[in-house]
């Protein structure tokens, strides 16, 4: 299922900063455009130090080079211990922004796979579509996630980003910026900090800064490879399916594989031990439209469990710091809205820095604050419709919570 609301959403893009989405200065930079920083930037190491290099992260540095192509910015990342990148299902309305950022061509030599619908049984036990083409991208994607990823950083160090592979462990506010503490990977100073660090949100942390949560939602994912040919293995639809404790969802990626998802809360997973193979498989086997798509499918791991909650950093952050993606809001993943999202704040984000630098402007991350705030609220509200929608188990507490909290 994909909220509708992202259309509004980039509607809205013409929030008044100061460097309107039309005026962006294409890369290569115009000859016009101030080559050197104003003496604010000259006392610290980096312009600006982006903490994590996930979508958010990449994008923040991306768009910055192409806005302020002068600024000396650091994508810092603590790298990804695990095994599989999750969240590999986006909209067609992502077009837009990969144009935005200049990488659609990189993008499609990246080898996702084109989707054109999203299945549901969702309020009722018939699977109903949701056709791509009556968007008015037409396309969506399985993402290779780690592709994406990495193809987006790349992108960024063409533009000029310099990358670390650093663990950021503690924050200090100076005179002149941010000291930031990365073990043995070194200390940094920079003028501008961008937390894109994802659901760890580890800015927030340090400043003991406290998230308002929604709901405990987790998922607890298999990813398959296939065994055997099987035309429902490749299947491209993402497909959904409530069921009395949550919600199913699987989707092919790339490479032969397929991801399968339990949606519940966290103390409801631990209650049906859907963390135990034979568990979860037991519950999938109930499933009538997920199981024959996962049939010819050889798990590749045990269950791994998932923070999914819906989650937001409402008070501002201090002067000098912006969070983006994740680390700023988490979706639900029944939107599949995470890395659009993550991407839509990280250009944002970028004009706001931008205000700061070439024109001493605060008022930008203000702006930006209260975007992220309309985003939040649209977004709550398109969740709650969603989930009242489905009323087939009144009595269960998923879906008691669910119908309660937004009565
Ligand atoms: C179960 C599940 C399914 C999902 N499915 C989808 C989907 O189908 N479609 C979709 O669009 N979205 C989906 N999402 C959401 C999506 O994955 C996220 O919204 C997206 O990855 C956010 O990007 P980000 O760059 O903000 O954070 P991330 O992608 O999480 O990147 C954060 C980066 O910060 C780094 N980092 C963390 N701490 C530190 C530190 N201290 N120092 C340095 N680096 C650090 C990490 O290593 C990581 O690389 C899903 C999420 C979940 C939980």
């Amino acid at each position: 299922m994909v909220f509708s609301s992202d259309q509004q959403l980039l509607a809205r893009s013409s929030v008044p900063f100061l460097i309107p989405v039309a005026n962006r200065v294409p890369w290569p930079l115009q000859e016009s455009w101030p080559r050197s920083m104003p003496s604010k930037a000259s006392s610290a190491a980096y312009d600006v130090f982006i903490v994590g290099a996930g979508p958010a992260g990449a994008a923040v540095a991306i768009s910055l080079s192409q806005v302020i192509p002068s600024l000396r910015v650091c994508l810092a990342d603590a790298g990804k211990n695990i095994p599989f990148r999750i969240g590999e299902s986006v909209p067609p309305t992502i077009k837009p922004f990969l144009d935005h950022l200049g990488v659609s061509s990189s993008f499609e030599q990246t080898g996702h796979s084109p989707s054109f619908r999203t299945l549901s049984a969702w309020g009722g036990p018939e699977l109903i579509s949701n056709e791509f083409f009556l968007h008015v991208y037409h396309t969506g994607w399985r993402l290779d996630r780690q592709c994406f990823d990495r193809m987006l950083i790349t992108e960024a160090v063409h533009c000029g980003t310099e990358i670390l592979s650093a663990r950021v462990c503690s924050l200090k506010k100076d005179e002149n910026g941010w000291l930031i503490d990365c073990g043995t990977a070194g200390r940094f100073s920079a003028r501008y900090v961008v937390d894109a660090s994802g659901r760890d949100a580890i800015c927030s942390r340090l400043l003991k800064r406290v998230p308002i949560k929604f709901d405990r939602l987790v998922a607890c994912s298999i990813f398959f490879e296939q065994r055997a040919p099987s035309e429902a293995f490749s299947t491209d639809a993402a497909v959904i399916e409530a069921f009395r404790n949550g919600w199913w969802y699987t989707a092919a990626i790339p490479g032969n594989r397929r991801v399968a998802m339990l949606m519940t809360d966290i103390d409801i997973a631990r209650q049906l031990q859907v963390a135990q193979l034979s568990t979860w498989l037991q519950y999938l086997a109930e499933t009538q439209y997920i199981r024959p798509l996962v049939a010819t499918g050889c798990p590749l791991s045990p269950p791994l469990i998932w923070p999914a909650s819906s989650r937001y950093f409402a008070c501002a952050y201090p002067p000098n710091m912006l969070a983006v993606g994740d680390a700023i809001s988490s979706f639900d993943p029944l939107s599949s809205q995470g890395i659009i999202k993550a991407l839509r704040s990280s250009l944002f984000a970028s004009y706001a820095i931008a205000d700061h630098y070439l024109r001493d402007d605060e008022s930008g991350s203000a702006k930006y604050h209260a975007l992220m705030n309309r985003e939040f609220d649209t977004y709550l509200a398109t969740r709650r419709e969603y989930y009242q929608q489905e009323q087939r188990w009144p009595d269960a507490p998923f879906w008691q919570r669910r119908h309660q909290i937004y009565k």
